[in-house]
């Protein structure tokens, strides 16, 4: 089914070659980054570039029958803002933003849509979007955090540094992979975790309480990502690739 390097990917399309591909096209990929701090030893685009690979990869499984669009590069990144250089989005404007990127692809004729979440600040927004899509569009629409959601027994099998979730051993790991440009090596630095703000936490795991990034870490890391490896990365976004390019077969077929 799939070509090996082939990827309908819309950045390095023409519109002939759209309009070519488009009655083999039955879904779209959109991925979903973010443009924020990733603690000293990892670039603004980790979340961006980290959902586009990932999508290009999921295109390339898929192909001729996933579309994948270029990434939405800003998310919902207020709770990042004391870390200098994040910007954010308001997550009204997120959810317009995305509901006119799948208004746009709808008139093109495409009806499923699975947007490749780069960060769990989107959460909120994407479960919002996607229920949107289905009772007011009609459409099939679906979002998973890519690798990770799909994958939490591998995680848990590689990944042993505690607290993790942010520029941590498994999300380095997982650039160290996909797109190693993205971190600096020579600056890999454990997560500054705040012990009174984890041990509420820790304590109280039920409840979700509103906070600012640099509460509960002093460099906006979590994790140890001086623990992170390539193999890891590979593990985890090949298991990742395997586990969501099935489900999207299913998805595309109902
Ligand atoms: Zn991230």
């Amino acid at each position: 089914m799939s070509e090996v390097g082939k990827c309908l990917y819309l950045h390095d399309l023409t519109w002939p070659e759209v309009k070519a591909a488009l009655p083999q096209v039955k879904l779209a990929i959109i991925p979903v980054g973010s443009t924020e701090q990733h603690g000293p030893h990892a670039t603004f685009e980790m979340d961006t570039a980290g959902s586009r690979e990932f999508s290009k990869l999921l295109g390339e499984r898929l192909y001729p029958h996933a579309l994948v669009t270029p990434p939405v590069q800003i998310g919902v990144s207020s709770h990042h803002m004391r870390f200098p250089g994040t910007i954010t989005l308001q997550p009204e404007t997120l959810i317009a933003v995305l509901m006119d990127v799948v208004r746009s692809l709808h008139a093109h004729g495409i009806r499923r849509f699975f947007f490749a979440n780069g960060h769990g600040g989107n959460s909120a927004v994407l479960t919002i979007v996607t229920n949107r899509i289905r009772h007011e569009l009609g459409c099939l629409a679906a979002w998973a955090t890519v690798p990770y959601d799909a994958v939490s027994d591998v995680y848990d099998e590689h990944v042993k540094s505690p607290v993790n979730g942010h520029s941590c051993e498994g999300e380095v790991s997982v650039m160290l992979h996909l797109y190693p440009r993205a971190i600096r090596k020579d600056a890999l630095t454990p997560g500054k975790i705040v012990g009174e703000v984890q041990a509420r936490i820790d304590k109280w795991p039920w409840v979700a309480e509103g906070r600012f990034f640099d509460e509960g870490t002093e460099n906006g890391a979590l994790g140890d990502a001086t623990k992170a490896t390539p193999e890891i990365g590979k593990a985890l976004v090949e298991t990742g690739l395997d586990r969501i390019a099935e489900y999207l077969r299913d998805f595309m077929e109902r």
